[in-house]
């Protein structure tokens, strides 16, 4: 057995926040995003730097499915790099640094166009919780429309005030719907984050599904609380990073240590 397989199974924790292992645990995240049908080609998730609130990790852009941790370039939260880098960036990489800019307590961020998702998106249905799980998702979302703001569009979000205006929208959610566009998703840490990202759009194709059998009965109110108070690590974030994990591992597709 490979000696390093404890550690590439080891999940991820509050504790964790050596920058080496951040970057690592980012990689994986860009991975496990495109094995769950989160991202695809497109999308893009960022970490903050544990040591440094004013700055955030993000890949160069690149495939989420290919992501390694010589990828990632630091960026501050003007989403300029700190050292001069000549890996071309994402174009979108606004929408991280104007959230972190805004929302002190989020430290980990994705941006997708899940399939789950995009028929909601593209009917402006509002996401609802209809299975415990997807209470993550949180309930009466906020919607941005890039083009209702800032005129038409080719629904990049590229210039920092279209980035402030969409975290303004998503102001103390965690997650903001973007007409004809995708989803933004914060977290209070990556493995938080990809917990999220991932049950909610289990509960988006639920909800899309079940309409078309019936009535929907969703979550109160009281549920979704009751079902996403704890913002922290619980045993169930566990077991899905390392479920996530050994998905990867049985396709040797693990993310490459630096
Ligand atoms: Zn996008």
């Amino acid at each position: 057995m490979d000696m390093r397989e404890g550690t590439e199974l080891r999940t991820a924790s509050k504790e964790t926040n050596s920058i080496d292992e951040i970057k690592y645990e980012l990689a994986l995240a860009y991975r496990i995003m495109a094995n769950e049908g989160v991202v695809d080609t497109f999308g893009h998730v960022s970490a903050r730097h544990p040591e440094r609130p004013d700055r955030y990790f993000m890949s160069r852009s690149r495939a989420p499915e290919l992501v390694e941790p010589n990828d990632l370039v630091e960026y501050d939260l003007d989403s300029v790099p700190v050292s001069p880098s000549n890996l071309a960036p994402y174009s979108e990489r606004v929408i991280h640094g104007e959230i972190y800019k805004a929302r002190p307590d989020v430290m980990a961020v994705c941006h997708h166009h899940a399939e789950a998702f995009m028929p909601l998106i593209v009917t402006k249905r509002d996401y609802v919780p209809v299975v415990h799980l997807g209470s993550v998702g949180g309930q009466d979302l906020p919607w941005w429309d890039q083009r209702a703001k800032f005129g038409d569009t080719n629904y990049l979000v590229v210039n920092p005030e279209e980035g402030a205006s969409l975290a303004e929208a998503l102001g103390d959610k965690m997650m903001v719907l973007m007409n004809r566009h995708g989803v933004t998703v914060a977290g209070t840490s990556l493995i938080d984050l990809t917990f999220r990202c991932v049950y909610s759009c289990r509960n988006a194709e639920f909800q899309r599904l079940a309409e078309l059998s019936g009535e929907i009965d969703p979550l109160s109110q009281g549920d979704v609380d009751a079902g996403s108070s704890d913002g922290g690590m619980t045993t169930g974030h566990m077991r899905a990073w390392e479920h996530w994990t050994v998905r990867l591992q049985k396709d040797n597709w693990l993310p490459p240590r630096p």
